[in-house]
C-alpha cells in the first residue's frame, strides 16, 4: 500500500504516521525529517536547504523530488510506504505518479487531516521547533494555502482522497483513519 498523509503544519501528520506505520506494516518517509537530518549533518543537500526551511519557504522540487526518489529507490524494496510530508506542490504530486508508474505502481490512498488555522497556530508554537515561531509559522499556513491546498483536489478528482477531522484526540484521529481505509 502506497499512502500519503495530507495537510497544514501542525495537523499531527507525523503523529499518525507514527501509528499507522505499525497498524498497516508501512515504511514512514517523512521529507520534513529527512532534510533536518541532512541539516544536522551539513551534507551539500542540508545546507542548500536549511535557508528555505528556517523561511518556512518550500524547498525547491528539483531537490526534493530527487531526494524523495533516491529514498523509494533505496529504501522501500517491495513493502509499502507512507508519505509525509510529500508530495507539497502539483509538480511534486505529478513527479510521484511518474515515478510509481515506471515501476507499475500508484498511490492507493490520500489521508488529509483537517484542522482550523487557530489550532494549528496554538499547536505548532507548543512543539517549539526551531521553524515553529510566530512568523515563520504564518509564512507556512500561507505557503500551505497558495501551494500546497491544490493538489487536494487533484486527489479528490482521482478518487482517491478521505477528509479525517484532525481536531480529536490522537488515538480518536488514528481509529477513524483506520476505518476509513
Ligand atoms: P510542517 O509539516 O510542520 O511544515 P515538515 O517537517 O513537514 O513540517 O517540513 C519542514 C520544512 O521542510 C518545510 O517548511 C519546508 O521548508 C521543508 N519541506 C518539507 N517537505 C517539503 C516538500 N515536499 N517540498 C518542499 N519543501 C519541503
Amino acid at each position: 500500500m502506497i499512502l500519503v498523509l495530507f495537510g497544514p503544519p501542525g495537523a499531527g501528520k507525523g503523529t499518525q504516521a507514527d501509528a499507522l506505520k505499525d497498524r498497516l506494516d508501512l515504511l514512514h518517509l517523512s521529507t520534513g525529517d529527512i532534510l533536518r537530518e541532512e541539516v544536522s549533518k551539513e551534507s551539500e543537500l542540508g545546507l542548500m536547504a536549511k535557508k528555505f526551511m528556517e523561511a518556512g519557504e518550500l524547498v525547491t522540487d528539483e531537490l526534493i523530488i530527487s531526494m524523495i526518489k533516491n529514498k523509494i529507490t533505496t529504501e522501500t524494496s517491495g513493502k509499502g510506504f507512507l508519505l509525509d510530508g510529500f508530495p507539497r506542490t502539483i509538480s511534486q504530486a505529478h513527479a510521484l505518479d511518474a515515478m510509481l508508474k515506471a515501476n507499475s505502481l500508484k498511490v492507493d490512498n490520500v489521508v488529509s487531516l483537517e484542522v482550523q488555522d487557530s489550532v494549528l497556530i496554538e499547536r505548532l508554537l507548543l512543539r517549539g521547533r526551531s521553524d515553529d515561531n510566530e512568523e515563520t509559522i504564518k509564512n507556512r499556513l500561507d505557503v500551505y494555502k497558495n501551494q500546497t491546498l491544490p493538489i487536494k483536489e487533484y486527489y479528490k478528482d482521482l478518487g482517491i482522497l478521505v477528509e479525517i477531522k484532525g481536531d480529536d484526540s490522537v488515538e480518536i484521529v488514528s481509529e477513524n483513519i483506520f476505518k476509513a481505509l
